[in-house]
């Protein structure tokens, strides 16, 4: 849960899940729908996928060790030297985010951390330097040193205790590390939905694909519109040319928006009707007639909720 994603956010989260979930055997033996449930909202949904499908191959496992683990999906080389070093004191070093601050300035490192051969670099930096006789305790106090003292902005370099041998600290100003390039501005999407509500009063909703963003997650129909002068159009073009659905579109209710990683988007809502009682979709995705009340049931993707709490 943490990975990408602030302590504050997660705590909530874990708590839930941990009282829903409270076990190895029980997460193993919950279904899907039920783990993703409670991931909604905390993003990454890969994440929820990997922790269950590892969960299962764990509670499997006559015996579980260091292979064990490096074969399970999601378990990359952070995962791997943190669970592992903490757990079993093997001496793996954990590379996050905090550590690779610490490491670019206590060597005030000036080439650009985004690159490859620097992470590799750091990352021997970070191996050579382990205490290997309590590698669980280090790594957890080289994280935290990075999260609470050598801060992005204003780093505490009066109570650090590396001090003495932080070149960027005796450089005057630690904040020039680690350098880093500027990235290019992440792209934009426009968006329309169709918020589509049959003669029973139910909506259209659709469940993502078991793969790429959102796997498993919900939503209403939607399509990217460009630039559309009229996404209200475009929408009932799309609608038409993908779902061969003919809708009738009318007004807007709502504009949600969010960012992930590579993309911002904004979604345009608009309430739909459809002219006949059951719709028949010319493909395989699985789809629901759900009641409003019933939306808390399925997981949305953040602009989908915020659609879901506009009907
Ligand atoms: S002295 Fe300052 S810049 Fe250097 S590691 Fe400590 S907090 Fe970070």
């Amino acid at each position: 849960m943490l990975q990408q994603t602030r302590v504050d956010q997660v705590i909530p989260y874990y708590r839930r899940f941990i009282r829903e979930l409270p076990s190895l055997k029980r997460l193993a033996g919950a279904a899907f729908s039920r783990v993703i449930k409670l991931w909604e909202g905390l993003g990454y949904y890969h994440r929820a996928k990997h922790l269950h499908e590892t969960a299962k191959i764990l509670a499997k496992a006559r015996r579980v060790d260091l292979e064990t683990l490096r074969s399970c999906p999601g378990i990359g080389s952070y995962t791997l030297a943190a669970v592992s070093s903490i757990v079993w004191n093997e001496p793996l070093a954990v590379v996050d985010g905090n550590v690779k601050r610490v490491i670019a300035r206590l060597f005030a490192i000036k080439d650009d951390i985004g690159r490859p051969a620097v992470q590799d670099r750091i990352r021997e930096i970070a191996a050579q330097l382990l205490y290997r006789k309590a590698s669980g305790n280090w790594n957890q106090a080289v994280m935290e040193l990075g999260a609470t003292v050598c801060v992005p902005r204003n780093p505490a370099c009066g109570c650090c205790p590396l001090q003495s041998g932080c070149k960027a600290f005796r450089s005057g100003d630690p904040e020039n590390y680690p350098v880093k390039s500027k990235k290019p501005p992440r792209p934009h999407r426009e968006m329309a939905a169709a918020v589509i509500q049959n003669d029973r009063n139910e909506f259209l909703i659709l469940r993502r694909p078991d793969r790429g963003l959102l796997p498993n997650l919900w939503e209403f129909p939607n399509f990217e519109i460009g630039g559309a002068r009229d996404p209200a159009h475009e929408l009932r073009r799309a609608l038409f040319a993908q779902m061969n659905l003919r809708i009738r579109v009318g007004k807007k209710i709502a504009a949600a928006e969010h960012a992930y990683t590579h993309f911002s988007v904004t979604m345009h809502a608009f309430h739909c009707r459809s002219p006949r009682d059951e719709l028949k979709l010319n493909h395989s995705q699985t789809y629901r007639w759900v009641k409003p009340a019933a939306f808390q049931r399925y997981p949305f993707p953040k602009v989908h909720k915020i659609i879901a709490q506009a009907v």
